[in-house]
C-alpha cells in the first residue's frame, strides 16, 4: 500500500516527505495507522549519522496510532487497539526474560539496522529501492507503518493518542531513570543536570515521589525558571554558580540522589561530586564512544555510593508506559506541559525547534 513518509534521505539534510511503498505486516508485526509521533534527539543524530543507521531511511521512534491489521501470531492486539509505541527487544535473551529489555543483546539489530532479521525493509520506493524500517522496531514518521509486536504497548482508548507518543522513549527514559532505578524516598533530595525533555521527565517524576529537595541544575535561565513551575524546589545555572559547592551547601553535605540527563564529561564529573555519602547517581545522557569522565576514585570509596548506566528507564514498556498514564490521568505528572504539536508537514521545524531549544518536546500529527 501507499504511505506518506518523512524520509532522511542524506547526513545531515532535512526530512523529505514523499509517498513510499509499505509491504504487507510479516509474522509477529502490527500494522500502525500513526496519529501522532514525538520527535526525539535520537532520530537527529541517526540523521546525522552518528549511529550508522543506513540511509535513506524512515526515522522515529515515538509513535501513537491505531492497529490496522496484524500479522500471523500476533495475540497482544487487535484490530483497532490504541496503541503506543516504544524500542523493540528480543524477548528471549537474559536480559529481556529478567525483566531489562533496554539491555538485549540483540537491541542494536532489532532497533538501529533498518531492517527485519532476514535483511528485508517493509518499505521501498515506486522502483523498488529498500528504504530502511523497523528504527527501534517502529519507523513512525509514517502514515502506517508495520511496527515488532514487542515494541507494541497497547493503551486505554481513553488516553489522548495525540499526546502520547513521548512516553515511549523521552518521557520514559527521564521517568524510568527515577522511578526504576533510582527509587529516591518520600523526602530525600535529588539534583538533575539538564533540564531538557528527559531531565524535565525525571523532575516530575521525583514529585511524584514526594522528593522534598529537587534541584534543577542547566546553564538556560528560562529552562530553570520553568523547572520551578513543575516543582523544583531550587535551580542553579551552572555557568554562573558552581553547581557541586551548591548542591553540597543546599543538602548540608551532598544529595541523595542525581541524575545526568546530559552526557557531558564534565557535567558527569559534577555529579559524581555532589553526591552525598551512600548517594545514587544515574546517567541517561548518551555521549560518543570513547567518552572519559574523570572520577577520584581516592575519595569516592569512602562514600559508598552507587553510579548506574540507565538506557530508556530500564522499563518494561508494556507495564511502566501504563503507570506513567495513570500518573498523568492522575493529573500528578503532567508531561502535556513539555509537549508543543507541530503538522507532520512542519516535521523539519520541529526538528530545529527541539534543537534550538525553544520547544522541549515536539509532537507531529499526522
Ligand atoms: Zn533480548
Ligand atoms: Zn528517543
Amino acid at each position: 500500500m501507499k504511505v506518506t513518509a518523512a524520509v532522511a534521505l542524506a547526513k545531515g539534510e532535512p526530512l523529505v516527505i514523499q509517498e513510499l511503498i509499505l509491504d504487507a505486516p510479516r509474522a509477529t508485526e502490527v500494522q500502525v495507522r500513526m496519529v501522532a509521533t514525538g520527535v526525539c534527539h535520537t532520530d537527529a543524530i541517526v540523521r546525522d549519522q552518528l549511529y550508522p543507521t543506513p540511509l535513506p531511511a524512515v526515522l522515529g521512534h515515538e509513535g501513537a496510532g491505531i492497529v490496522e491489521a496484524i500479522g500471523e501470531g500476533v495475540t497482544s492486539v487487535e484490530v483497532g487497539d490504541h496503541v503506543l509505541l516504544s524500542f523493540s527487544s528480543c524477548g528471549v535473551c537474559s536480559s529481556c526474560v529478567s525483566g531489562h529489555p533496554s539491555y538485549c543483546i540483540h537491541l542494536y539489530d532489532l532497533d538501529f539496522s533498518g531492517a527485519r532479521p532476514d535483511g528485508s525493509t517493509a518499505f521501498t520506493t515506486d522502483d523498488g529501492t529498500p528504504i530502511s524500517s523497523h528504527f527501534f522496531g517502529q519507523s513512525s514518521f509514517a502514515s502506517i507503518s508495520n511496527v515488532a509486536e514487542r515494541s507494541v504497548v497497547k493503551i486505554s482508548k481513553d488516553a489522548p493518542l495525540e499526546l502520547m507518543g513521548p512516553l515511549g522513549c523521552g518521557i520514559q527514559t527521564g521517568a524510568g531513570a527515577v522511578l526504576n532505578v533510582l527509587r529516591p524516598e518520600a523526602g530525600s533530595s535529588i539534583a538533575i543536570f539538564g533540564s531538557g525533555a528527559v531531565g524535565m521527565s525525571g523532575l516530575l517524576a521525583a514529585v511524584v515521589v514526594n522528593a522534598t529537595t529537587i534541584i534543577a541544575v542547566d546553564i538556560v535561565d528560562s529552562r530553570l525558571e520553568f523547572a520551578k513551575t513543575l516543582g523544583a524546589t531550587h535551580t542553579i545555572n551552572s555557568k554562573n554558580e558552581d553547581a557541586v559547592a551548591r548542591i553540597r551547601e543546599i543538602t548540608g553535605g551532598g544529595v541523595n540522589y542525581a541524575l545526568d540527563t546530559t552526557g557531558n564529561k564534565f557535567v558527569f564529573a559534577q555529579m559524581t561530586k555532589s553526591l552525598g555519602v551512600l548517594g545514587h547517581g544515574a546517567l541517561v545522557g548518551a555521549a560518543a564512544p570513547g567518552t572519559e569522565s574523570p572520577i577520584d576514585i581516592g575519595s569516592l570509596l569512602l562514600t559508598g555510593l552507587k553510579i548506574s548506566m540507565v538506557i530508556e528507564g530500564d522499563s518494561v514498556p508494556q507495564t511502566f508506559i501504563p503507570q506513567l498514564i495513570s500518573l498523568y490521568e492522575a493529573g500528578v505528572f503532567p508531561f502535556d506541559k513539555l509537549v508543543k504539536k507541530y503538522d507532520f508537514a512542519d516535521i523539519n521545524e520541529a526538528f530545529a525547534d527541539s534543537e534550538s531549544g525553544v520547544t522541549l518536546k515536539p509532537v507531529v500529527i499526522f
